[in-house]
């Protein structure tokens, strides 16, 4: 389970400081000492661990903290406060077109990490939520992605667009959009090659689909088991291409999580949804808070 650790390590501090009567400056300092450990243990990148760390100390040792009731109680809520304004604080949804209007979302993501199946999962929300989705394979250099891309969207009852694996993703994106128009689609949503690294070549390609067609969405899909290599893969992607959310996948394993907490304080961008598990269905709108409280326990 995501956070097991992070969760038990948060839960003993906070016992510790609840069962103090009053609690002076050193109280709130040992605590916070403990808390920082714990998020670098789960693998919260150093930078935003010390930026969160001094924000809640800024507010813990003020005057209303140490004066209050239960100043235990007032620790413990700005740090879940503030670990929900590191994850973005809002929902965020996927901005979509008015009515016909097509809106285009593209995927983008490493190999492996659950873009196609992501791209699948998308499209069933939006096809539950009255939607017509198209989804377009433009990951031609992964022999079985086509394929891949075919059964989930079978199992969605969601149609596929494909110009097999001999022609350029953006033809073959501009191809979509087109059959899109004139069969009465209003998403199109393209499944991008995904490599073993970042490359030039695969930024280059996902930059030509961007100016080739009016994306209206770049959707990162990134791993959580990769810990902070998540983190980075987005920032660099943000850099390179630009992108407007994260999904982060694989939030059922056993990762320690840091991921969900840097992302969106390291690269300005809002994880929009997390996978949950291999099956079509799992995958969950990100709610900051409630992911917070899940952590908090
Ligand atoms: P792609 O190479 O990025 O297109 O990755 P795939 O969509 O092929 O997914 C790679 C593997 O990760 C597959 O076995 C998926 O079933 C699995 N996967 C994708 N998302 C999740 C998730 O949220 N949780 C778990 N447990 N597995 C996932």
């Amino acid at each position: 389970m995501a956070f097991e650790s992070l969760s038990d390590k948060l839960q003993n501090v906070f016992k510790s400081l609840r069962s103090k009567g009053r609690l002076t400056e050193a109280d709130v300092k040992t605590a916070l000492r403990e808390v920082k450990l714990a998020l670098l243990e789960a693998d919260v990148s150093f930078k935003v661990v010390r930026q969160f760390i001094k924000s809640v100390q800024e507010r813990a040792v003020g005057q209303d903290v140490m004066n209050g009731l239960n100043p235990g109680q007032m620790v413990i809520k700005i740090v879940n406060e503030e670990l929900v304004s590191l994850m973005g604080s809002e929902t965020t949804e996927i901005a979509l077109r008015p009515g016909s209007e097509i809106t285009v979302i593209m995927m983008a993501g490493l190999q492996g990490a659950g873009k196609t199946t992501t791209t699948a999962k998308i499209a069933g929300k939006l096809k539950s939520k009255g939607r017509k989705p198209l989804l377009a394979a433009c990951d031609v250099y992964r022999p079985a992605a086509i394929k891949q891309l075919q059964i989930n969207g079978e199992k969605q009852g969601v149609e596929v667009f494909s110009m097999g694996d001999k022609q350029n993703p953006v033809d073959i994106a501009k191809g979509a959009v087109e059959y899109a128009k004139s069969h009465g689609f209003n998403v199109v949503i393209l499944d991008t090659a995904g490599r073993l690294h970042v490359d030039e070549d695969m930024m280059q390609e996902l930059q030509n689909i961007k100016t080739a067609l009016d994306v209206d969405q770049t959707l990162l899909v990134v791993d959580a088991m990769t810990g902070q290599d998540a983190v980075n893969v987005s920032d660099m992607f943000n850099q390179k291409i630009g992108i407007d959310g994260v999904i982060l996948t694989k939030l059922d394993g056993d990762t320690r999580g840091g991921a969900a907490l840097s992302i969106k304080a390291t690269c300005g961008k809002p994880i929009l949804f997390v996978g949950m598990g291999e099956k079509l269905s799992d995958l969950e709108q990100f709610y900051p808070d409630r992911m917070a409280s899940r952590i908090l326990g």
